[in-house]
């Protein structure tokens, strides 16, 4: 039997909780997961509308989701997932299938692997808008621009260069997400479009495959000359993420970076008028 103390304790405990993130209600927050090796991000907009960009390797980014959700009954307004590999999906499939969700971007590239079979089974039903470079989409008042893939579902020896790439813009906060985008690819996004919607420089820039040395473009970094560099990496990993030199790159252009595998996940508050 459940004892009378642990109820209370229990109601306590929800209440602060609840209170917790009341507080944080009518803000633009941003939560980079700590997920270990792979990516899992959240944006929450101040009309409580909730992004997921990626769900990591495993369970774990479904389990920080969930504490969202005290306000937001278990509904996930847009899900983005990158590209299918592995390490960026599986808690976007447990979402799919114990959530509601609003609807779902993604490039259907070719693919073959049993979790993304999966998630396709789980996105009949779900709306799903396929975007490419220059497409805008508003989620409360935030306004996600498209900035790769230039071509939806095309074919790519490498999976990582079918990310779906988004720049985030809030008033005057912008933070740019490239999910595994190597260099070949990153150096072909139209600058252009990045210009016309960045006020001043890049408030984050989220580091693109975990700060792979593949992934390192130092032209669009040293353009952009963001305030933020974030990375999501596993401590430890089996692929030394991140590239030293990447790493010694962005703090001398100035970039503070912040590293998921040292501070675990990474929240970011933004307030403006
Ligand atoms: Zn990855």
């Amino acid at each position: 039997m459940i004892s009378k103390s642990l109820i209370y304790i229990l109601v306590v405990y929800l209440a602060l909780k609840s209170f917790g993130i009341m507080q944080d209600k009518g803000k633009f927050l941003i939560k980079v997961f700590d997920v270990g090796q792979g990516d899992a991000i959240l944006i929450r907009t101040p009309e409580n509308k909730l992004i997921v960009i990626d769900g990591g390797p495993d369970f774990e980014a479904d389990r920080h989701i969930d504490k969202e959700f005290l306000i937001n009954n278990c509904r996930v307004d847009l899900i983005i997932l990158t590209h299918p590999h592995s390490d960026h999906i599986k808690s976007l499939n447990r979402l799919l299938e114990r959530c509601s969700v609003g609807s779902v971007v993604y490039n259907p590239v070719e693919y073959k692997s049993r979790v993304y079979s999966r998630w396709k089974d789980n996105i009949e039903g779900v709306k799903v808008t396929l975007l490419e470079a220059g497409d805008v989409l508003k989620v409360g008042s935030a306004r996600l621009v498209v900035v790769w893939p230039t071509e939806i579902g095309k074919d790519n020896d490498n999976i990582n260069n079918s990310s779906v790439s988004i720049l985030l813009d809030y008033k005057d906060f912008e933070a740019l997400f490239l999910g595994d985008l190597e260099k070949e690819a990153s150096r072909k996004i139209d600058t252009y479009l990045l210009d016309k919607y960045i006020d001043g420089s890049l408030e984050i820039y989220k580091v693109p495959h975990h700060g792979s040395k593949d992934a390192h473009n130092l032209d669009l970094i040293t353009y952009l000359n963001p305030k933020t560099c974030i990375l999501s990496v596993g401590l430890d990993n089996k692929f030394n993420h991140p590239d030293e030199q990447a790493i010694i790159d962005m703090e001398e252009l100035g970039c503070e970076v912040r590293r998921t595998d040292q501070e675990g996940t990474i929240e970011v508050l933004i307030k403006r008028r």
